[in-house]
């Protein structure tokens, strides 16, 4: 299939366009590069040994974003480009709504227009907001608590109508749950700008000194050890729930969503200890107040996916860590110290503009 990805430069994205090139898709790749790195370009292209065209468009921009549908076959899309942390979503709701939404209209407009009617869309576990219990299944009640969980719903939401509006349209709504971990190349990972909000991105800058301890947020939820309890998801598994996703949209029209999580939950405590096993370094912590908003407990009940995509996650928490790590200490400064054999090729890729 000819895919377009957009967001590919991101954490998830390139972890994705990675297994799609791997599996023997063509992909077209588009991303502004407000929240990533071209050399990731790079990478994934040293990876797979497969060159593919990107165009540095920014969704907001309809009319640049036209030219990759006039240019191109596209069979399907899958959508990762969006603004996602959560604060910076309170304090500037107007720029995600702006960036997240109208972005999203831009592209489904110009689906429209080009006949494509296959769409992944990246959502995700916010969209449960506090869940009341736990494993999390998709018929619970949608609720965010933020701009960023809002936007997410909204989008959510605007796929359903359009569904209804046109029952040719085939849509999957994946709702992520954490993914860490990196492609165990060492090559590509996750690349936070500034201070990291998340916890594995802080444990691993901890690790490698940057940081100097973590802050444990709270240890009175009602979980074993009082800490927070997540569903952490090797990135790579999550990449390849996308192509199972693909799968689906082929072959059948609708919309759905999807968990894609590992049903396991475990807490801040017990991600430390097995960081600690796996990289064998001691991450200094204290325990903080604990985060406006946060959940005690979230983890996923994957049981759909696992029937109706086929896929379930494969990597465990030991793998995880030892991914993020091993990716986290070969790039220090994540994409900002290029290797300078892989950036001084520009002919990995294909940049147009
Ligand atoms: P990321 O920030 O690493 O990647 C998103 C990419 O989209 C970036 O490269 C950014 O430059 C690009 N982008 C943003 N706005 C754009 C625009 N208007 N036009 C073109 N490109 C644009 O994030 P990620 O972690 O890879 O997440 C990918 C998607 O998955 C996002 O939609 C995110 O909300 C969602 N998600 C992520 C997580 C997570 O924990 N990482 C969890 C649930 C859902
Ligand atoms: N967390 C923490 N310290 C940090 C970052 C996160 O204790 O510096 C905790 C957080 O309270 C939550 C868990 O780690 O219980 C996962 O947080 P993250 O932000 O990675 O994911 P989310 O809360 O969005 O699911």
């Amino acid at each position: 299939m000819s895919i377009l990805v957009t967001g590919c430069a991101g954490y998830i994205g390139s972890h994705t366009c990675v297994e799609l090139l791997n599996a023997g898709n063509e992909i077209i790749v588009v991303d502004n590069l407000m929240n990533s790195k071209k050399e990731a370009l790079n990478r994934i292209s040293e990876i797979t040994g497969k060159s593919f065209p990107f165009y540095q468009v920014d969704l907001l921009n309809e009319q640049e974003l036209e030219k990759v549908f006039i240019e191109n076959e596209i069979d399907a899309v899958i959508h990762f480009a969006g603004l996602k942390a959560v604060g910076e979503s309170v304090r500037l709701p107007l720029r995600y709504y702006h960036n997240n939404i109208t972005g999203t209209i831009n592209l489904l407009n110009t689906m429209k227009k080009y006949n494509v009617n296959r769409i992944v869309f990246s959502s995700s576990a916010t969209v449960y907001g506090m869940p009341q219990k736990v494993p999390i299944s998709e018929h619970f009640p949608l609720k965010a608590l933020n701009p960023y969980g809002r936007t997410k719903l909204m989008i959510e939401e605007i796929l359903r109508d359009l569904y209804q509006s046109d029952q040719n349209w085939s849509i999957t709504l994946l709702r992520y749950f954490n993914p860490i971990g990196a492609h165990e190349s060492r090559m590509i990972g996750e690349d936070p700008n500034g201070i990291p909000n998340n916890l594995m991105p802080f444990i691993t800058q901890v690790a490698v000194g940057k940081l100097p301890e973590l802050s444990v947020f709270g240890n009175h939820y009602p979980t074993a050890d009082g800490t927070g309890v997540r569903d952490y998801i090797h990135v790579v598994d999550l990449a390849k729930g996308h192509l199972k996703a693909l799968e689906k949209i082929d072959t059948s029209n609708g919309v759905e969503s999807f968990n894609l999580g590992t049903g396991k939950g475990y807490s801040v405590l017990e991600m430390i200890e097995a960081f600690e096993k796996a990289a064998g370094i001691p991450i200094p912590y204290r325990i903080a107040e604990s985060r406006a908003g946060d959940a005690a407990i979230c983890f996923a009940d994957p049981m759909k996916a696992k029937q109706e995509l086929g896929w379930a996650a494969e990597k465990d928490l030991h793998q995880m860590c030892e991914d993020s790590w091993r990716w986290q200490s070969k790039n220090p400064n994540g994409y900002e110290e290029s290797n300078p054999h892989l950036s001084k090729s520009g002919d990995f890729f294909y940049a147009k503009k």
